[in-house]
């Protein structure tokens, strides 16, 4: 830790650990008995604390609130099958926590100081990273703007938050995704690129109208043609097409840089599996839907890591992608959840040990 930065530590006397439910774990409504606190006035970042989980009391014209300068991160700790815990590539959320800052006009928080403070907390609540299979502590750090202030310009305070939650399986059953033709996510030179809290509160309102139609989630395509494909829900989206996995490059600034995605990718390359990132068009991907050339589909991101899509909805069509064998999801899933798990070598060394 930069030394102008001394950390204080705060411990609640009385863990709440042993209150939790394990069998029956909802996700993200579980909270870890402590959290990181680090405020930013007069132009720089002040002392961290870690210390006991609690509500944050807000002024009524707290910036955030009204304008929405509000990013977030999603990362996980996992414990392995020797009991070590480790985390999955903080040094990409803590560069990509960057970039939001950036583009939201925040000031960064050092790629350093973050992952320190995050290795910091995980190792006091240490005891909430669970034990069973596919289970993991869930890590949320976070940004707002908190000047007291109604006017719109960029804040001069802001609070970096981090709290855990502990947390199962995502999804226990493949999602049903409508390709989204008419609502956008994103659209070039917006705000797609940064995970920042309006992004998520504009996809309500066409998710909740897909969900009226029976879907999961939608497949959100561009926003000037809807013509090429672009995420699904808040996951990137990967399909095997003629037996070669394809997925939207991320060149564009209408994609979230999925640390999941460029994962498995990797390990794609990695295991031999033929795998290409390029423009990927609605019409391709429901035309091989209807010539059963289209074998897989899945989300991927850190909530679920492969999410496998059951159905896809395209206008007044439904197409169901075969449950099996998914062979190449199926292989980057296990890699990655053995990699988690300490049972494969970390060849790519991702992992960070607490
Ligand atoms: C967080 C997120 C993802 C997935 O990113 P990971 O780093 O893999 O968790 C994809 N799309 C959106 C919109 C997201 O917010």
């Amino acid at each position: 830790m930069n030394e102008t930065l001394s950390l204080s530590i705060n411990k609640v006397g009385q863990s709440r650990v042993n209150d939790i439910d394990w069998d029956n774990l909802p996700f993200g409504r579980e909270f870890s008995d402590h959290m990181v606190e680090m405020n930013y006035r007069d132009g720089k970042w002040q002392a961290p604390e870690i210390k006991a989980f609690a509500n944050i009391n807000m002024h009524p014209a707290t910036s955030a609130i009204h304008y929405g300068q509000s990013i977030f991160e999603g990362m996980k700790a996992s414990r392995q099958d020797n009991g070590e815990v480790v985390l999955f590539r903080p040094d990409m959320n803590a560069k990509r926590f960057a970039e939001s800052c950036e583009r939201m006009c925040m000031p960064v928080v050092p790629e350093e100081v973050f992952v320190d403070l995050v290795t910091k907390l995980v190792e006091i609540d240490g005891a909430w990273v669970p034990t069973a299979e596919g289970y993991s502590l869930y890590i949320r750090p976070f940004m707002y703007a908190s000047d007291e202030f109604i006017g719109i310009k960029p804040s001069d305070t802001y609070k970096f938050l981090i709290f855990t939650c502990p947390v199962g399986v995502y999804y226990s059953k493949p999602v049903n995704v409508k390709i989204e033709e008419f609502y956008t996510r994103a659209s070039a030179g917006g705000v797609g690129r940064a995970k920042t809290a309006g992004n998520y509160a504009a996809s309500l309102y066409p998710a909740k109208k897909g969900n009226e139609e029976g879907f999961d989630q939608l497949i959100w395509t561009d926003g000037v043609e809807h013509k090429y494909i672009e995420e699904s829900g808040t996951m990137n989206v990967v399909f095997e097409i003629d037996g070669e996995l394809v997925t939207p490059a991320e060149d564009s600034d209408t994609i979230l840089r999925g640390i999941t995605k460029r994962s498995v990718v990797q390990v794609a390359k990695h295991l031999g599996i033929k795998v290409v990132e390029r423009k990927v068009t609605v019409e391709e991907v429901v035309n091989a839907l209807k010539e059963g050339r289209l074998t897989d589909a899945f989300g991927a991101g850190t909530a679920a890591t492969i999410a496998p899509i059951a159905k896809i909805g395209f206008r007044e069509e439904l197409f169901e992608v075969p449950s099996e064998p998914r062979t190449s999801s199926n292989k980057i899933k296990k890699f990655l959840n053995d990699l988690k798990a300490g049972k494969t070598n970390d060849v790519f060394n991702w992992l960070v040990k607490i």
